[in-house]
Protein backbone atom coordinates (compact mmCIF):
# COMPACT_ATOMS: atom_id res chain seq x y z
CA UNK A 1 0.00 0.00 0.00
CA UNK A 2 1.03 3.23 -0.69
CA UNK A 3 1.59 5.64 1.92
CA UNK A 4 4.15 8.75 1.87
CA UNK A 5 4.41 12.35 3.28
CA UNK A 6 6.20 15.55 1.18
CA UNK A 7 7.08 18.17 3.33
CA UNK A 8 9.52 21.64 1.67
CA UNK A 9 9.80 25.52 2.22
CA UNK A 10 6.68 27.45 2.88
CA UNK A 11 7.32 29.18 -0.09
CA UNK A 12 9.30 28.94 -3.25
CA UNK A 13 9.81 31.99 -5.50
CA UNK A 14 11.89 31.24 -8.85
CA UNK A 15 12.50 32.97 -11.15
CA UNK A 16 15.80 35.02 -13.19
CA UNK A 17 15.24 38.65 -11.22
CA UNK A 18 13.40 37.44 -8.30
CA UNK A 19 16.15 38.65 -5.81
CA UNK A 20 14.78 42.34 -6.26
CA UNK A 21 11.76 40.64 -4.41
CA UNK A 22 13.69 39.76 -1.10
CA UNK A 23 13.60 43.48 0.67
CA UNK A 24 9.74 42.72 0.39
CA UNK A 25 9.34 39.05 1.87
CA UNK A 26 12.15 39.98 4.56
CA UNK A 27 10.29 42.83 6.39
CA UNK A 28 7.74 40.35 6.81
CA UNK A 29 10.18 38.43 9.20
CA UNK A 30 11.86 41.52 10.71
CA UNK A 31 14.14 44.37 10.38
CA UNK A 32 17.51 42.56 11.95
CA UNK A 33 19.11 40.39 9.36
CA UNK A 34 21.97 38.25 9.76
CA UNK A 35 23.52 37.03 6.40
CA UNK A 36 25.34 34.58 5.86
CA UNK A 37 27.59 34.26 2.75
CA UNK A 38 30.30 31.85 1.20
CA UNK A 39 33.96 32.90 0.83
CA UNK A 40 33.10 36.12 -1.46
CA UNK A 41 31.18 38.45 0.64
CA UNK A 42 31.17 40.93 -2.16
CA UNK A 43 28.69 38.53 -4.21
CA UNK A 44 26.01 39.92 -1.74
CA UNK A 45 26.54 43.41 -2.70
CA UNK A 46 22.98 43.99 -4.15
CA UNK A 47 21.33 41.72 -1.59
CA UNK A 48 22.99 44.54 1.15
CA UNK A 49 21.87 47.16 -1.19
CA UNK A 50 18.16 46.02 -1.91
CA UNK A 51 17.53 45.42 2.15
CA UNK A 52 19.57 49.13 2.90
CA UNK A 53 16.95 50.49 0.49
CA UNK A 54 13.93 49.08 2.80
CA UNK A 55 15.52 50.22 6.12
CA UNK A 56 16.70 46.57 7.18
CA UNK A 57 19.71 46.05 9.45
CA UNK A 58 22.28 43.88 8.57
CA UNK A 59 25.31 41.79 9.38
CA UNK A 60 27.21 39.77 7.00
CA UNK A 61 29.54 36.89 8.29
CA UNK A 62 31.61 35.04 5.62
CA UNK A 63 31.65 30.97 5.98
CA UNK A 64 34.74 29.49 4.29
CA UNK A 65 33.96 26.49 2.95
CA UNK A 66 31.83 24.14 3.69
CA UNK A 67 30.69 25.09 7.57
CA UNK A 68 32.29 24.22 11.06
CA UNK A 69 31.06 23.95 14.09
CA UNK A 70 32.50 26.87 14.99
CA UNK A 71 31.24 28.76 12.05
CA UNK A 72 27.44 28.10 13.73
CA UNK A 73 28.48 28.50 17.11
CA UNK A 74 30.65 32.46 16.15
CA UNK A 75 26.93 33.06 14.16
CA UNK A 76 24.45 32.06 16.70
CA UNK A 77 26.77 34.66 19.24
CA UNK A 78 26.39 37.16 16.64
CA UNK A 79 22.52 36.87 16.18
CA UNK A 80 21.96 36.49 20.10
CA UNK A 81 23.99 39.64 20.63
CA UNK A 82 22.52 42.05 17.96
CA UNK A 83 19.15 40.61 18.31
CA UNK A 84 18.69 39.69 14.89
CA UNK A 85 15.15 38.40 13.81
CA UNK A 86 15.80 36.72 11.03
CA UNK A 87 18.61 34.81 8.88
CA UNK A 88 19.33 35.24 5.22
CA UNK A 89 21.88 32.32 3.54
CA UNK A 90 23.21 33.69 0.37
CA UNK A 91 25.41 31.39 -1.52
CA UNK A 92 25.98 27.85 -2.04
CA UNK A 93 25.04 24.89 -0.06
CA UNK A 94 27.46 25.80 2.84
CA UNK A 95 26.32 29.10 3.25
CA UNK A 96 22.33 27.94 3.24
CA UNK A 97 23.27 25.47 5.62
CA UNK A 98 25.53 27.45 7.66
CA UNK A 99 22.05 30.01 7.71
CA UNK A 100 19.68 27.18 8.42
CA UNK A 101 22.09 25.89 11.47
CA UNK A 102 22.32 29.13 13.27
CA UNK A 103 18.34 30.19 12.89
CA UNK A 104 17.60 26.67 14.76
CA UNK A 105 20.70 27.32 17.59
CA UNK A 106 19.86 30.69 18.10
CA UNK A 107 16.18 29.98 19.26
CA UNK A 108 17.39 26.95 21.08
CA UNK A 109 19.09 27.04 24.48
CA UNK A 110 22.18 24.47 25.01
CA UNK A 111 25.24 23.55 23.23
CA UNK A 112 25.19 22.27 19.39
CA UNK A 113 26.41 19.28 20.42
CA UNK A 114 23.20 18.74 21.92
CA UNK A 115 21.46 18.57 18.60
CA UNK A 116 24.09 16.85 16.90
CA UNK A 117 24.04 13.15 14.70
CA UNK A 118 26.80 10.71 15.51
CA UNK A 119 29.14 12.77 17.67
CA UNK A 120 26.20 14.88 19.82
CA UNK A 121 23.23 13.93 21.82
CA UNK A 122 21.01 13.75 18.88
CA UNK A 123 18.57 15.55 20.82
CA UNK A 124 15.70 17.31 18.97
CA UNK A 125 14.48 21.18 18.43
CA UNK A 126 11.95 22.47 20.53
CA UNK A 127 11.75 25.59 19.53
CA UNK A 128 11.01 27.22 15.92
CA UNK A 129 14.07 28.89 14.37
CA UNK A 130 14.38 31.94 13.33
CA UNK A 131 13.20 32.36 9.93
CA UNK A 132 15.61 31.96 6.99
CA UNK A 133 15.33 33.14 3.81
CA UNK A 134 17.37 30.41 1.40
CA UNK A 135 18.89 32.69 -1.81
CA UNK A 136 21.23 29.93 -3.73
CA UNK A 137 23.89 31.26 -5.77
CA UNK A 138 25.26 28.26 -7.41
CA UNK A 139 23.18 25.42 -9.11
CA UNK A 140 23.59 22.46 -7.20
CA UNK A 141 22.73 21.33 -3.73
CA UNK A 142 19.15 22.25 -3.43
CA UNK A 143 19.66 22.93 0.59
CA UNK A 144 17.34 25.51 -0.09
CA UNK A 145 14.38 23.54 -0.01
CA UNK A 146 16.19 20.13 2.29
CA UNK A 147 15.29 20.51 6.44
CA UNK A 148 19.19 19.32 7.59
CA UNK A 149 22.58 21.47 7.27
CA UNK A 150 25.62 19.43 7.28
CA UNK A 151 28.22 20.61 9.21
CA UNK A 152 32.22 19.68 9.58
CA UNK A 153 34.09 18.54 12.43
CA UNK A 154 37.56 19.03 12.13
CA UNK A 155 38.54 17.50 15.29
CA UNK A 156 36.19 14.37 14.69
CA UNK A 157 37.32 14.27 10.95
CA UNK A 158 33.63 13.92 10.31
CA UNK A 159 30.63 15.78 8.34
CA UNK A 160 27.50 15.18 10.71
CA UNK A 161 23.90 16.72 10.11
CA UNK A 162 21.96 19.20 12.47
CA UNK A 163 18.43 18.13 11.23
CA UNK A 164 14.60 18.78 12.11
CA UNK A 165 11.59 19.34 10.19
CA UNK A 166 11.32 22.66 12.04
CA UNK A 167 15.02 23.80 10.08
CA UNK A 168 13.08 24.26 6.11
CA UNK A 169 13.88 27.24 4.98
CA UNK A 170 10.40 29.58 5.20
CA UNK A 171 11.07 31.21 1.58
CA UNK A 172 13.58 29.67 -1.18
CA UNK A 173 14.30 32.01 -3.35
CA UNK A 174 15.73 30.98 -6.21
CA UNK A 175 17.18 33.28 -9.01
CA UNK A 176 18.81 31.76 -11.88
CA UNK A 177 20.50 35.06 -12.63
CA UNK A 178 22.77 34.57 -9.72
CA UNK A 179 24.36 31.42 -11.33
CA UNK A 180 25.28 33.58 -14.47
CA UNK A 181 29.31 34.49 -13.74
CA UNK A 182 29.62 30.96 -11.67
CA UNK A 183 33.34 29.53 -13.11
CA UNK A 184 33.31 26.71 -14.96
CA UNK A 185 34.75 24.33 -12.47
CA UNK A 186 32.20 25.18 -9.88
CA UNK A 187 28.98 24.65 -12.55
CA UNK A 188 30.17 21.68 -13.62
CA UNK A 189 31.16 19.75 -9.98
CA UNK A 190 27.73 21.22 -8.59
CA UNK A 191 26.00 20.72 -11.75
CA UNK A 192 26.98 17.09 -11.36
CA UNK A 193 25.68 17.26 -7.68
CA UNK A 194 22.10 18.30 -8.95
CA UNK A 195 22.26 15.38 -11.40
CA UNK A 196 23.17 13.07 -8.62
CA UNK A 197 20.43 14.61 -6.50
CA UNK A 198 17.75 14.06 -9.16
CA UNK A 199 19.01 10.23 -9.98
CA UNK A 200 19.44 8.78 -6.69
CA UNK A 201 15.89 9.67 -5.09
CA UNK A 202 14.87 8.38 -8.21
CA UNK A 203 15.57 5.18 -8.00
CA UNK A 204 15.51 5.18 -4.34
CA UNK A 205 13.86 2.51 -1.75
CA UNK A 206 11.76 5.59 -0.76
CA UNK A 207 10.46 6.76 -3.73
CA UNK A 208 6.97 7.89 -3.97
CA UNK A 209 4.88 9.19 -7.11
CA UNK A 210 5.71 12.99 -5.96
CA UNK A 211 9.28 12.57 -6.16
CA UNK A 212 9.40 10.76 -9.05
CA UNK A 213 7.58 13.53 -10.86
CA UNK A 214 9.83 16.04 -10.13
CA UNK A 215 12.76 13.32 -10.41
CA UNK A 216 12.12 12.85 -13.56
CA UNK A 217 11.49 16.72 -14.68
CA UNK A 218 14.63 17.85 -13.35
CA UNK A 219 16.53 15.08 -14.70
CA UNK A 220 15.17 16.01 -18.56
CA UNK A 221 16.41 19.86 -18.00
CA UNK A 222 20.30 18.44 -16.17
CA UNK A 223 20.39 16.51 -19.05
CA UNK A 224 19.74 18.83 -21.75
CA UNK A 225 21.67 21.76 -20.10
CA UNK A 226 24.11 20.92 -18.07
CA UNK A 227 26.89 20.36 -20.85
CA UNK A 228 25.33 23.62 -22.71
CA UNK A 229 25.80 26.06 -19.50
CA UNK A 230 29.70 24.59 -19.03
CA UNK A 231 30.49 25.32 -22.37
CA UNK A 232 28.38 28.89 -22.35
CA UNK A 233 27.89 30.36 -18.54
CA UNK A 234 25.76 33.07 -20.66
CA UNK A 235 23.01 30.22 -22.09
CA UNK A 236 20.41 31.90 -19.81
CA UNK A 237 17.95 29.50 -20.86
CA UNK A 238 20.61 26.52 -19.90
CA UNK A 239 20.90 28.30 -16.25
CA UNK A 240 17.65 28.55 -15.37
CA UNK A 241 17.24 24.48 -15.91
CA UNK A 242 20.44 24.11 -14.20
CA UNK A 243 18.76 26.04 -11.40
CA UNK A 244 15.27 24.19 -11.52
CA UNK A 245 17.18 20.68 -11.58
CA UNK A 246 19.16 21.82 -8.38
CA UNK A 247 15.74 22.96 -6.55
CA UNK A 248 14.09 19.97 -7.80
CA UNK A 249 16.54 17.90 -6.60
CA UNK A 250 16.40 19.20 -3.15
CA UNK A 251 12.75 18.93 -3.07
CA UNK A 252 13.27 15.21 -3.85
CA UNK A 253 16.20 13.95 -1.62
CA UNK A 254 14.28 15.72 1.30
CA UNK A 255 11.22 13.33 0.71
CA UNK A 256 12.81 10.40 -0.77
CA UNK A 257 16.34 10.08 0.35
CA UNK A 258 19.77 9.52 -1.66
CA UNK A 259 21.61 6.25 -2.12
CA UNK A 260 25.48 5.31 -2.37
CA UNK A 261 27.12 8.15 -3.80
CA UNK A 262 25.88 10.61 -1.03
CA UNK A 263 26.88 7.14 1.08
CA UNK A 264 30.63 7.43 0.34
CA UNK A 265 30.57 11.31 0.10
CA UNK A 266 29.59 11.75 3.62
CA UNK A 267 32.54 10.18 5.04
CA UNK A 268 35.07 11.45 2.53
CA UNK A 269 33.73 14.86 2.89
CA UNK A 270 34.78 14.34 6.55
CA UNK A 271 37.81 12.88 6.15
CA UNK A 272 39.30 14.85 3.49
CA UNK A 273 39.34 18.80 2.14
CA UNK A 274 37.60 17.78 -0.81
CA UNK A 275 34.46 19.47 -1.96
CA UNK A 276 30.91 18.01 -1.73
CA UNK A 277 29.94 18.43 -5.63
CA UNK A 278 33.37 17.46 -6.93
CA UNK A 279 33.39 14.17 -4.92
CA UNK A 280 30.01 12.96 -5.95
CA UNK A 281 30.73 13.69 -9.69
CA UNK A 282 33.71 11.69 -9.64
CA UNK A 283 31.49 8.96 -8.05
CA UNK A 284 28.22 9.07 -10.17
CA UNK A 285 29.01 6.84 -12.88
CA UNK A 286 30.48 3.81 -11.18
CA UNK A 287 27.96 3.66 -8.47
CA UNK A 288 25.54 3.45 -11.45
CA UNK A 289 27.66 0.70 -12.40
CA UNK A 290 27.46 -1.60 -9.57
CA UNK A 291 23.60 -0.73 -8.83
CA UNK A 292 23.65 -2.18 -12.08
CA UNK A 293 25.35 -5.15 -11.91
CA UNK A 294 24.10 -5.78 -8.65
CA UNK A 295 20.64 -5.29 -9.67
CA UNK A 296 21.22 -7.64 -12.39
CA UNK A 297 22.14 -10.60 -10.51
CA UNK A 298 19.83 -10.31 -7.56
CA UNK A 299 17.02 -8.53 -8.45
CA UNK A 300 16.50 -8.92 -12.08
CA UNK A 301 12.79 -8.10 -12.68
CA UNK A 302 12.42 -5.35 -9.87
CA UNK A 303 11.59 -2.09 -9.85
CA UNK A 304 14.50 -1.10 -9.48
CA UNK A 305 15.95 -2.04 -12.82
CA UNK A 306 13.04 -0.75 -14.60
CA UNK A 307 13.52 2.61 -13.25
CA UNK A 308 17.29 2.83 -14.11
CA UNK A 309 15.89 2.28 -17.90
CA UNK A 310 14.10 4.98 -17.52
CA UNK A 311 16.75 7.39 -16.46
CA UNK A 312 18.93 6.02 -19.49
CA UNK A 313 16.12 7.27 -21.57
CA UNK A 314 15.81 10.29 -19.68
CA UNK A 315 19.53 11.17 -19.63
CA UNK A 316 20.08 9.63 -23.51
CA UNK A 317 16.52 11.43 -25.01
CA UNK A 318 15.58 8.06 -26.82
CA UNK A 319 13.43 5.22 -25.68
CA UNK A 320 15.48 2.62 -27.26
CA UNK A 321 18.20 2.71 -24.74
CA UNK A 322 18.97 0.82 -22.11
CA UNK A 323 20.07 1.51 -18.22
CA UNK A 324 24.32 0.59 -19.80
CA UNK A 325 23.62 2.97 -22.05
CA UNK A 326 22.71 5.74 -19.32
CA UNK A 327 25.97 5.06 -17.60
CA UNK A 328 28.04 5.79 -20.81
CA UNK A 329 26.45 8.86 -21.02
CA UNK A 330 27.43 9.96 -17.55
CA UNK A 331 30.76 9.04 -18.10
CA UNK A 332 30.96 10.49 -21.46
CA UNK A 333 29.51 13.48 -19.31
CA UNK A 334 31.67 13.49 -16.47
CA UNK A 335 35.05 13.66 -19.07
CA UNK A 336 32.92 16.47 -21.36
CA UNK A 337 33.08 18.25 -17.80
CA UNK A 338 36.94 17.33 -16.99
CA UNK A 339 35.64 15.71 -13.75
CA UNK A 340 38.90 14.57 -12.31
CA UNK A 341 39.23 11.47 -10.13
CA UNK A 342 39.04 11.28 -6.41
CA UNK A 343 43.15 11.10 -5.57
CA UNK A 344 43.42 14.20 -6.72
CA UNK A 345 42.23 14.81 -3.03
CA UNK A 346 44.60 12.27 -1.57
CA UNK A 347 42.38 9.55 -1.04
CA UNK A 348 44.17 6.52 -1.90
CA UNK A 349 43.16 2.82 -1.91
CA UNK A 350 44.88 2.41 1.55
CA UNK A 351 41.47 4.53 2.77
CA UNK A 352 39.19 2.43 0.93
CA UNK A 353 38.43 0.08 3.89
CA UNK A 354 38.04 3.12 6.54
CA UNK A 355 35.87 4.58 3.85
CA UNK A 356 33.43 1.62 3.40
CA UNK A 357 32.94 1.01 6.95
CA UNK A 358 32.02 4.48 7.63
CA UNK A 359 29.75 4.53 4.39
CA UNK A 360 28.00 1.61 5.86
CA UNK A 361 26.53 3.87 8.35
CA UNK A 362 25.30 6.96 6.66
CA UNK A 363 21.91 7.31 5.88
CA UNK A 364 21.70 7.85 2.53
CA UNK A 365 23.28 4.50 2.22
CA UNK A 366 20.25 2.59 3.82
CA UNK A 367 18.08 4.23 0.94
CA UNK A 368 20.64 2.82 -2.50
CA UNK A 369 18.28 0.66 -4.61
CA UNK A 370 20.01 -2.51 -3.41
CA UNK A 371 22.40 -3.17 -0.72
CA UNK A 372 25.99 -3.46 -2.01
CA UNK A 373 28.63 -5.83 -0.03
CA UNK A 374 31.34 -4.52 1.57
CA UNK A 375 33.51 -6.13 -1.57
CA UNK A 376 30.88 -4.18 -4.22
CA UNK A 377 31.88 -0.87 -2.54
CA UNK A 378 34.88 -1.20 -2.25
CA UNK A 379 35.68 -1.88 -5.37
CA UNK A 380 33.25 1.05 -6.70
CA UNK A 381 35.21 3.55 -4.73
CA UNK A 382 38.53 2.34 -6.30
CA UNK A 383 37.34 2.80 -9.74
CA UNK A 384 36.50 6.73 -8.23
CA UNK A 385 40.05 6.99 -7.44
ZN1 LIG B 1 24.82 16.11 -2.97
Amino acid sequence: MMRFEFATATRIIFGAGALRDVAAIAKDFGHRALILTGRSAGRAATLNRLLAEQGIARLNLAIAGEPKLEDVEQGVRLARSEGCNLVIGFGGGSAIDAAKAVAALTTSGGDLLDYLEVIGRAKSLISPPLPVIAVPTTAGTGAEVTRNAVLTSPEHRVKVSLRSPLMLPRVALVDPELTHDLPAGLTASTGLDALTQLIEPYVSSKANPLTDSICVEGIRRAARSLRRVFDNGADKSAREDMALASLFGGLALANAGLGAVHGFASPIGGMFPAPHGAVCAALLPHVMEANLIALRERAPRGEALRRYNEVARLLVGSDRVGAAEGVTWVEDLCAHLKILPLRRFGISAGDAPAIVAAALKASSMKTNPIELTVEELRETLERAL
